[in-house]
């Protein structure tokens, strides 16, 4: 089993991030990957407690489209953030989250495009795979994509919201596709046809902890040995064993971001 995507160096794990952790293994998660956002610092620093207490924790570092605003003057400041964060932690596998969103538009968009294109070059120089956030933004999400040649590092669309369609599209581009929580959701009908159809060595499943807690867990702070809910309830909608899942992503992790 794996988490592809947690914020456990958060402030949210602070006072109990050993039970956290522990809890994880019980739930024999081979590995984890940690975002961590290069403009905070707390968070930065967390990493080293989090990789002491669990070896087999990989970290992902980015500045979240949320925070373009920040940078807005300076998007390449930026990136510089993220590269002397990355040569800070040697356990980095990946940049991100980068990307586009235009639900919550807290940072103008020109800002947003901006940054995720400097920090997809990045990713290119250091030839680390990206892992996206987008939301509502689909056709500039993938026109950066392409016009950046993201594909040639390749990386992972997390916690993937969109239909049927938008999944085809970020495979073709030779992406992965990673489900969260919500696709435990009774009604997130869309997402269980998205969950039927990834193939699955394209497959990647993640808690975006604290965000997001699955069914049964709902509405309290999410924790990476929840992913287990994830697995059960996508391999229950394509008629596999959840070890059968658990397995996939596994190897899918192995591959893209080589812990
Ligand atoms: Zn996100
Ligand atoms: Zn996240």
């Amino acid at each position: 089993m794996i988490d592809s995507h947690c914020h456990i160096a958060g402030p949210e794990f602070a006072a109990d991030l050993d039970a956290v952790i522990e809890r994880a293994r019980g739930a024999r998660l081979a590995h984890v990957m940690v975002i961590l956002a290069a403009d905070d610092e707390p968070e930065l620093a967390q990493a080293d407690e989090v990789s002491g207490r669990w070896p087999d924790a990989r970290f992902s570092v980015g500045v979240h489209p949320h925070a373009a605003g920040k940078f807005a003057e300076d998007p390449p400041a930026a990136a510089a953030q993220v590269d002397a964060a990355i040569a800070k932690q040697p356990l980095t596998r990946a940049v991100g989250e980068i990307g586009l969103d235009y639900h919550y538009d807290f940072a103008p968009r020109h800002a947003q495009q901006h940054l995720f294109r400097e920090q997809i070059r990045l990713a290119r120089r250091r030839r680390l795979p990206i892992v996206i956030h987008t939301r509502e933004a689909e056709d500039d999400t993938f026109a950066i994509l392409g016009e950046e040649s993201a594909g040639d590092v390749g990386g992972v669309f997390h916690c993937f919201t969109g239909d049927r369609d938008m999944a085809r599209r970020a495979l073709d581009a030779g992406f992965h596709i990673s489900l969260a929580g919500i696709v435990t959701f009774p009604r997130a009908v869309e997402l269980h046809e998205v969950a039927r159809i990834v193939p699955l060595t394209r497959l990647l499943i993640e808690t975006d902890s604290p965000f997001l807690a699955p069914v049964p867990h709902r509405g309290t702070r999410n924790e990476p040995a929840h992913v287990v809910h994830v697995a059960e309830r996508i391999a229950g909608l394509r008629g596999e064993t959840p070890e059968t899942i658990a397995a996939a992503a596994l190897e899918n992790f192995q591959r893209l971001f080589k812990p």
